[in-house]
């Protein structure tokens, strides 16, 4: 690998701020601290200085921080310049430090550095990726336990078990002669039992994680005046900050993500769905419907005084026949009605106000419910499906080593694959693409 150089960023939101931080990274920066700040910096210790320009002109005065390495964010010098948070001051101030032999950083790179030098694994690293886009508080709190370790600290500790049996079996597989007695001894089949169960156990927490994560898409219809903003707003509640933007769909189809239970949920709204000759509203109806294909359940609403319409049956014709459906009476208040929900063959129902809030709670849990969520959210990863589908794999491996115990070789090889499907986790066994691929997706500075 190349010696590597320096880099440096703007490492705060673009804008105007209090504060605004400029941070470099590199194997020395001895030289460019003398040539910004003009005399050396202690270690890890605020020191109010100001930051110079090449003709000795004040830039800013601000804090300079050093932490040299290894004990540092990438495990190289870092240098945190805090100066006043203006788009100039901060752009000057980086400037300096790319006439002083810095180079712009890529996204993500300050953390691959953390990464390539053992800072964090490779789940640890996206966790601070994932921290910082979290869309709800919860959402915050998993990525922050994965960042910790907790996530990775289980799948080291599944390699390690998957390690210690593969040990085992390849050890017998050095003595032929008494290999059935050996494994028998050991209880190779009580120890991949184990391993089994643990394995289900991180793979169910990812998979909550995940949906934290990605949230779960539901497709809003219902006629015009029926209550569907009152209730996308009811929903909301305070937090009507539009959480997430959700890659890879438009605008045009995904109106808003809301919270609900600290889940995130992306409303596909289909109030756009009619017959148009308008090429741009036909652009936007296809891109509604390419979305509802992706999504997770219907919410159907009916204005509880008038009933299902002609019109709603004829939207609920059109979408996909496997996609889960709750019925929503809404506006029980003037129908007279209590809330409630009901669940008959298969048909879910919810009565409730939009206006007076009655039944919302429990809209909220049908909600949760039907996406899969179970409220046990403490013990949660903010796995990535990534991480989903390797554990997936490790599990399938680890299931066809179950029937093999008297094949050794088959038995070792599915060990072998298993392991090689964790490792890829917390990048013990990491392709290069997937690197670019997982850092490529940071913000800058980060
Ligand atoms: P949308 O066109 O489907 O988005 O419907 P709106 O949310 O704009 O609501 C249409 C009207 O119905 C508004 O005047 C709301 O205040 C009213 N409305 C919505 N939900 C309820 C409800 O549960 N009870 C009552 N009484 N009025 C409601």
């Amino acid at each position: 690998m190349s010696k590597p150089d320096t880099i440096a960023a703007i490492a705060t939101a673009a804008g105007r701020s209090g504060i605004g931080v400029v941070r470099v990274s590199g194997p020395r920066l001895e030289s460019l601290i003398q040539g910004v700040i003009g005399k050396p910096l202690d270690p890890r210790m605020a020191t109010l200085a100001e930051f110079r320009a090449t003709n000795g002109e004040t830039i800013d005065q601000g804090l300079a921080l050093f932490f040299p390495a290894p004990h540092s964010y990438t495990g190289e010098d870092v240098l945190e310049l805090q100066g006043h948070g203006g788009p100039v001051v901060l752009r000057e101030i980086l400037k300096r430090c790319f006439e002083l032999g810095a180079r712009a950083a890529r996204p993500g790179e300050f953390t691959e550095r953390a990464f390539l030098n053992d800072k964090l694994d490779l789940a640890q690293a996206e966790s601070v990726a994932d921290l910082i886009d979290a869309a709800t508080a919860q959402a915050a709190k998993s990525a922050l336990r994965s960042l910790q370790g907790a996530f990775s600290a289980r799948v080291e500790a599944l390699l390690d078990a998957v390690i210690e049996l593969r040990a085992l079996v390849e050890a017998t597989l050095d003595f032929p002669d008494e290999e059935l007695d050996f494994l028998k001894q050991h209880d190779a089949d009580g120890k991949l039992a184990a391993v089994a169960v643990k394995l289900s156990q991180v793979l169910s927490a990812s998979q909550q994680g995940s949906l934290l994560r990605e949230g779960f898409h539901v497709v809003l219809a219902g006629q015009p005046n029926v209550g569907k903003s009152s209730l996308l707003n009811r929903l909301a509640g305070e937090e009507l900050a539009i959480v997430t933007e959700v890659p890879g769909t438009t605008r045009d189809a995904i109106r808003q993500s809301i919270n609900v239970g600290g889940v995130p949920a992306h409303i596909i709204d289909t109030a756009g769905l009619r017959e148009s000759s308008d090429p741009v509203e036909k652009i936007g109806m296809a891109r509604t419907w390419a979305a509802i294909e992706r999504a997770d359940m219907v919410l159907l609403l009916i204005d509880a005084t008038l009933g299902e319409t002609v019109a709603d049956r004829s939207i609920l014709e059109r979408l996909p026949r496997d996609l889960p459906r709750i019925r929503v009476m809404n506006k029980i208040d003037l129908a007279g009605l209590a809330p409630a929900v009901r669940k008959e063959k298969g048909n879910i129902e919810v009565r409730l106000s939009a206006k007076t809030g009655a039944g919302l709670e429990q809209l909220r849990q049908v909600l949760l419910e039907m996406a899969g969520w179970r409220p046990d959210g403490e013990g949660l990863f903010m796995a990535r499906e990534r991480h989903v589908e390797a554990l997936k794999k490790a599990s399938s491996h680890l299931t066809h080593a179950k029937g093999l115990t008297t094949t050794l070789e088959l038995f070792a090889e599915e060990l072998r694959l298993a392991q090689e499907a964790l490792g890829v986790i917390t990048g013990r066994y990491t392709p290069d693409d997937l690197l670019g691929e997982i850092f490529g997706r940071f913000c800058i500075g980060k």
